[in-house]
């Protein structure tokens, strides 16, 4: 099936009702509009966890005061054209601004779908800034999509990334194995071949995104020896419930793919009927922790607005006692435990103390 890639198209296709199309064009004039063919086939009504991801709808157009088009900051730490430099170990490299979908809640939805990748004299550049920053470890292949790339250039570019001797580890972000598997060739495969560590982060938010075709290009992933782990993004009326979390954690594995972030939803424009609350996502995460075995449980995480990087939101499963060295911690079930430290005798064992020190 050929990918929809304006209203007119998911009109045709019985996605958005004709009657709806007026309202929803100031939509499609702000934001890119693409679903691909395996999208499209996982869609069962108009309004399931999967359609919501992709189709267009007018409550885009409300832009909250707080939203904004760079809500991560990628922009502030941006040395050189393509490439954030937000921590000192690793860099981000955006080596196109093209995806096989466009989901509608992205945090990078201002950025995306001008056709075109980074040219060579750019990528060159940006390469030549890694290579004279011996802290930078690893590069991240983002976008867009970077596995939209033609396996010949992903492979020139593993190469050049694999000539930098300070860099051991490649890391991909991408959604393409589950919304167009078909790219999961054994060319793309093989263009991994390298010395560096590579590690797969794929972006999937929903168990019915996964088709048999998504699952044998991840597991060809697998067996040529790219680490897996995933990136959700905690959706509502997507994903923001324990089943439907549960289903897709439970997926992944199957897949091989670790559960490894879940994004509280970013201040992206024009995507607050999206967001839950924080409180929402811990007593989620709560609620996971007993139901999953700890290998399908990923760590719920934030942006902070402004680039100021991402931080862990955890429930709080220990608190500290009115004394140094007494703690109270809840258990799965809700339990509270009085626990003590029998190492912790004095203040300076405390960890408000020792994190002062840090
Ligand atoms: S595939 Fe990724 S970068 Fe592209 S629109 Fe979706 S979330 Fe954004």
């Amino acid at each position: 099936m050929k990918a929809a890639v304006s209203l007119g198209d998911l009109v045709a296709r019985g996605l958005v009702e004709a009657a709806e199309a007026p309202a929803l064009l100031p939509v499609e004039q702000s934001f890119r509009i693409r679903l691909s063919g395996a999208m499209q086939g996982a869609i069962a009504t108009r309004d399931d966890p999967v359609a919501r991801q992709f189709i267009p709808s007018v409550q885009e157009l409300d832009i909250k005061p707080d939203e904004s088009g760079d809500p991560i900051g990628d922009e502030v730490h941006s040395p050189v054209k393509g490439l954030t430099h937000r921590y000192p170990d690793r860099v981000i490299l955006h080596v196109t601004k093209t995806c096989e979908v466009y989901c509608r809640f992205c945090f990078r939805r201002e950025a995306v779908g001008d056709e075109g990748h980074l040219s060579q004299d750019e990528i060159i550049a940006a390469l030549d800034y890694v290579s004279v920053n011996p802290a930078i470890r690893e590069v991240i292949l983002t976008g867009g999509d970077p596995l939209v790339l033609s396996p010949r250039r992903i492979k020139d570019l593993v190469e050049r990334i694999g000539a930098i001797s300070t860099v051991d580890t490649l890391r991909i972000h991408t959604r393409v194995p589950v919304v167009a598997p078909e790219r999961m060739t054994e060319a793309l495969v093989s263009a991994f071949e390298t010395r560096l560590t590579v590690i797969l982060v794929l972006h999937a938010n929903h168990a019915a995104e996964f088709t048999d075709a998504a699952r044998a290009g991840l597991r060809a992933m697998q067996r040529a020896g790219i680490m897996l782990l995933s990136q959700s993004v905690l959706l509502r009326g997507v994903n923001d419930s324990l089943p439907a979390l549960e289903e897709l954690f439970r997926e992944m594995l199957r897949c091989g793919v670790k559960p490894y972030y879940l994004h509280h939803c970013d201040l992206a424009k024009g995507v607050s009927h999206f967001r839950t609350t924080i409180a929402d996502g811990m007593a989620l995460m709560r609620g996971l922790r007993g139901k999953l075995a700890g290998p399908l449980i990923p760590t719920y995480v934030i942006d902070i607005a402004g680039g100021f990087g991402k931080v862990p939101i955890t429930p709080d499963y220990v608190v500290a006692g009115a004394t140094p060295g007494e703690w109270r911690i809840t258990d799965w079930r809700g339990g509270v435990h009085d626990y003590r430290d029998p190492h912790c005798t004095t203040d300076a064992q405390s960890v408000q103390t020792i994190l002062q020190k840090a």
